[in-house]
């Protein structure tokens, strides 16, 4: 099999890719794997939309540190007059520390950031 793709590029120049097979042509300039092509092309755009969808979502169903207090006495409330089980108020508990963890982490990333960017940038008037 040849090391180099018999096909030339738009610009004119060689192919550089290599033959995937006997045809002597690369992935891309193959004409039987054409369908394959189309196929690969629409399994990708399948995947970015659904990746969108789900980043759209996930931004929607973010919760405020005061929505998850607010879900917190909901669930306190509910335990002590035995209207939840303890097991769900003991879930609750731990995915709202989860949820405070995370938002505390994220805050402290984004102003160690913002201070970083104001350090490098006072530097730079200094030297
Ligand atoms: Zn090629």
């Amino acid at each position: 099999m040849d090391t180099q793709c018999k096909a030339t590029s738009k610009s004119g120049a060689p192919c550089s890719a290599q033959p995937v097979r006997a045809s002597g042509y690369c992935y891309w300039h193959d004409a039987e794997l054409e369908h394959e092509r189309q196929a690969n092309r629409r399994r990708g755009g399948q995947a970015r939309s659904n990746q969108a969808r789900a980043r759209r979502r996930y931004q929607k169903e973010q919760l405020s540190l005061n929505e998850v207090n607010g879900l917190l006495a909901v669930a306190l409330k509910g335990v002590i007059s035995g209207q939840m089980e303890p097991g769900v108020g003991s879930a609750t508990a731990a995915l709202a520390r989860a949820i405070k963890d995370m938002t505390l982490a994220t805050e402290l990333e984004q102003r160690l950031q913002a201070l970083e960017a104001q350090a490098a940038h006072q530097k730079g008037r200094s030297a």
